[in-house]
């Protein structure tokens, strides 16, 4: 599967369409969900081209993946949920029910997020 560049979040990053951005830097763009899961629900995505996870740690540089975790944990304290935590989830794929191919990780906090899956 090749990337595609007109997916949404794609197009955040060109600046084609709008996003409530949270931190920018080189390597990441974070910003809130248009739909939360949980009171406060950011995602958080490398600029570069990266379809998943697997895809993002194979093919990325150590300045990129350094640089996009970094992100997340700038995003984590921009939003101040280090003293009472938060979740980060990645989904993958089909079954990880992945809607937009384009790698990101959610941050959820701002209450209890409650147990990991539902049984
Ligand atoms: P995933 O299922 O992991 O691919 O999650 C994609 C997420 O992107 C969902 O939580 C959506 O609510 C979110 N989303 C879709 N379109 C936008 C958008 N334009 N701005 C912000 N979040 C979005």
């Amino acid at each position: 599967m090749s990337y595609d560049h007109n997916n949404i979040f794609a197009k955040i990053i060109r600046g084609e369409i709008p996003a409530k951005k949270i931190h920018e830097d080189e390597w990441v763009l974070s910003f809130y969900d248009l739909y939360p899961k949980r009171r406060i629900h950011a995602l958080v995505i490398p600029k570069g081209a990266y379809i998943a996870l697997s895809d993002f740690t194979q093919q990325a540089t150590t300045e990129e993946i350094i640089g996009f975790w970094q992100g997340v944990e700038t995003t984590i304290k921009l939003l101040q949920l280090l003293p009472n935590g938060y979740r980060l989830v990645t989904n993958n794929g089909a079954h990880g029910h992945q809607e937009v191919p384009h790698f990101h990780v959610h941050i959820l906090g701002g209450e209890p997020v409650g147990k990991m899956v539902s049984d």
